[in-house]
């Protein structure tokens, strides 16, 4: 059970903190605590009766339990007879857990923790008592439970862990910075988090805002920091491409364009233009809301590369997105006279090996596909950039493959390709030093002049059939509208409307004059792709989809946005869906229908939706509301999981660490002082092998 939460070395137990403290230390009687209340109590067990259930295993255990100040039953469902052995009558105990109002009148502890203080209470006076008790009184930790293991024994195991080996728990941040910043002893910021003294300040503990919680925070941070950075060091060590600028052809491109771009987008093409002109390998994130016109920078990026004689590989996350970045994309080549060739897995096998000839002859310059473009058999002759869009959609490792198959390119052995990665998914400063940490970032923080915002509402279901009248009449109109829900297929468990199910009631029911289509992510590609065109083509009126539809699609025509379920979707994600409309000159729908009777708290974060368009605004509302989650852990980012730090709570230990760190690596880039010794092992364990130290320094 420890292992399947992640917990498998002693280290993993020590550093796996409580989450909260439950106060013991002042003791309490029945009488002025009541029903209703948690407690910790001292007195003693005067009868004991077990209860059996007929046809049931196991009994149950009453136990009745006195401090002079009153009685409660103590109850037991399980282990009934483990504690009927332990519950002598007239031992004395320490008892802590809720008081409630017992169904048949007088009061009921279930399942309390108990303590020992005396076998029986007949040599020991009420004073006596009293001292016994303050003995054993104290604050104690609460821990995550991993699987089915009680707290008792979860607080045993890591105390017996702590006691041991908490002694030999080294710090990573070098013997300098711990004075500079002030840090505890890991191992007494180990102890006291584990087994706070007495007088521990309790709100602090529960804040994480303990001086142990700080030098355990920084500790972890600090490591995180020069981990990033060293592994950007890394890549930039290497041998890459000057691949230089031309401002001409760049301008003449502009000039061809429709539309003028946006200040942000000129001010990100130049910053990308100077990053591949120097002689490193660029690894440059562009993140800029939906809409902001990610394509056009990456083929301003593109031409640069082209122009200086390389070939360029555009890599989408789906074969629709890539055909649509094809279609896009091969209008501007045409004029560039840029020999522009689309590779995906639909293609049929002579066609695949005719553009990966090309590819590999040097004669294509620009090839746009999916991930079929990184398998071994594409071959460039001089890749000379490389650009991921949506990069969040591929994992860590997809992405290093990429970068890894940009390795060699122009054939100078070593060399890396030039990397550029484009996400729409905005992430707030303090995960984007986290989680692009090696990466450098572009931001487009400007949409094109001339959109009309999307108006967005929250919908009770009760007013969903109003929606779809209003549905019709724009599809009367010939607009389309999406329609997602959050699942495949019914499930037993959950009563949740199901995409499958549901495209079939509005055919049959409000939308019976319409088209509706049906795009999941069960279907195969070629089915997907098949659907995806027909509506595109306004063969369909109503696409009901589940988040298949989430990226990049592009249909003006479409709408109207709407979210069923709507507070089961994080908000990132629902803004990414609603980028899907106002695509077009028409306004624009998104409409969020959900049950929010219940609860208050999902209405609120709804109405953030209705409240700001702003990519960014969302992301932070979203990380405050439901944590970095999803934005950590290996997948995503390639860094271990943090154990001690939030980075919601912690931005300005962030700050502080990332400071740090980067001076420390200014002293000691290679880490190979003796101070730096620790340092060194812990990146070495903690990132296996997501760091490779050896390439350092
Ligand atoms: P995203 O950043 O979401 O990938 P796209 O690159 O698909 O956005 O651009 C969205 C739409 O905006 C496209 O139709 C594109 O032609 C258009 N567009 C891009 N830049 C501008 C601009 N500066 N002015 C007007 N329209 C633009
Ligand atoms: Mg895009």
């Amino acid at each position: 059970m420890l292992e399947k939460a992640g917990l498998r070395t002693f280290e993993d137990l020590l550093f796996h903190l409580p989450f909260r403290y439950e106060d013991r230390r002042r003791i309490q009687t029945l009488r002025e605590v009541g029903p209703g209340g948690e407690a910790t109590l001292v007195g003693k067990v005067t009868a004991v009766r077990e209860h059996r259930r007929p046809g049931r295993r196991g009994a149950i255990l009453h136990a009745l339990f006195t401090d002079d100040s009153g009685w409660a039953e103590l109850l037991w469902f399980q282990q009934a007879a483990y504690f009927r052995d332990r519950l002598k009558e007239g031992s004395l105990w320490l008892v802590h857990g809720r008081v409630e109002a017992a169904p048949r009148g007088g009061l009921q502890i279930v399942h309390p923790e108990i303590e020992a203080l005396a076998a029986s209470d007949a040599e020991v006076s009420g004073v006596e008592a009293k001292r016994l008790a303050a003995g054993i009184a104290r604050i104690l930790p609460v821990y995550q439970k991993p699987g089915e293991i009680p707290v008792a024994a979860m607080r045993r195991i890591v105390g017996q862990v702590t006691e041991k080996y908490a002694s030999v728990a080294r710090s990573a941040v070098p013997e300098p910075v711990r004075a500079r910043v002030g840090l505890l002893p890991v191992a007494d910021a180990l102890r006291y988090l584990h087994e706070p003294p007495r007088d521990a300040d309790i709100e602090a503990l529960h804040a994480s805002a303990t001086p142990a919680h700080r030098s355990l925070i920084f500790e972890e941070l600090f490591a995180l920091q020069v981990g990033m950075t060293l592994r950007k060091v890394e890549r930039e060590n290497q041998p890459g491409l000057a691949i230089a600028r031309d401002d001409d052809r760049l301008r003449a491109f502009f000039a061809r364009l429709p539309f003028e771009p946006t200040r942000a987008q000129k001010r990100v093409v130049h910053e990308i233009a100077a990053d591949m002109a120097k002689a490193q390998p660029m690894n440059r994130l562009v993140q800029g809301d939906v809409g902001s016109g990610k394509t056009v920078v990456a083929f301003a990026a593109a031409l640069q590369a082209i122009s200086a004689g390389y070939q360029v590989a555009v890599m989408a996350p789906t074969e629709l997105l890539a055909e649509q970045h094809f279609a896009t994309m091969r209008a501007w080549a045409e004029a560039e006279k840029i020999d522009i060739r689309l590779l995906t897995g639909g293609l049929k096998v002579a066609a695949a090996r005719e553009v990966r000839e090309a590819v590999a002859s040097g004669h294509t310059d620009l090839v746009v596909g999916t991930h079929a473009l990184i398998q071994d058999s594409t071959g460039f002759a001089r890749l000379g950039l490389a650009i991921i869009d949506e990069q969040h959609r591929f994992g860590v490792a997809q992405r290093q493959s990429i970068q890894t198959s940009a390795v060699g390119a122009d054939g100078r052995k070593g060399v890396r390709a030039d990397t550029l990665l484009l996400s729409a998914t905005p992430i707030p400063r303090t995960l984007s030093l986290t989680v692009y940490g090696d990466l450098d970032v572009s931001v487009i923080d400007e949409l094109p002049p001339g959109r009309l915002p999307i108006v967005t509402r929250v919908i009770r279901t009760t007013a969903r059939a109003r929606l779809h009248q209003r549905m019709a009449a724009a599809m009367r109109e010939g607009r389309q509208c999406y329609v997602v829900y959050p699942l495949v297929e019914e499930s037993e468990t959950m009563d949740l409307a199901d995409a499958t199910s549901m495209a079939e009631q509005l055919q049959q029911g409000p939308f019976h004059d319409f088209r509706v289509g049906l795009l999941h992510g069960r279907m195969k590609g070629a089915e997907k792709d098949a659907v995806m065109r027909r509506f595109k083509a306004g063969e369909l009126d109503v696409l009901v989809a589940t988040t298949v539809i989430e990226v990049g699609i592009d249909v003006p025509n479409a709408t109207i946005m709407v979210i069923e379920h709507a507070e089961r979707f994080g908000l990132a994600q629902m803004h990414q869906l609603r980028g899907r409309v106002g695509r077009g000159s028409q306004e624009s729908f998104c409409c969020l229908v959900a049950d929010v009777g219940q609860s208050r708290d999902s209405f609120e974060r709804l109405m953030v939706m209705e409240s700001t368009g702003d990519g960014f605004a969302i992301a932070e509302a979203d990380l405050k509301l439901r944590g970095p989650g999803e934005y950590l852990g290996t997948r995503q980012s390639g860094t271990p999981a943090l154990r001690a730090a939030n980075l919601v709570r912690d931005g300005e230990l962030l700050a502080l660490a990332r400071g740090e760190a980067l001076a420390w690596l200014g002293k000691d880039p290679g880490l190979e002082t003796g101070e730096s010794a620790e340092l060194r092992r812990v990146l070495t364990s903690r990132w296996e092998g997501l760091l490779d130290l050896a390439e350092v320094g």
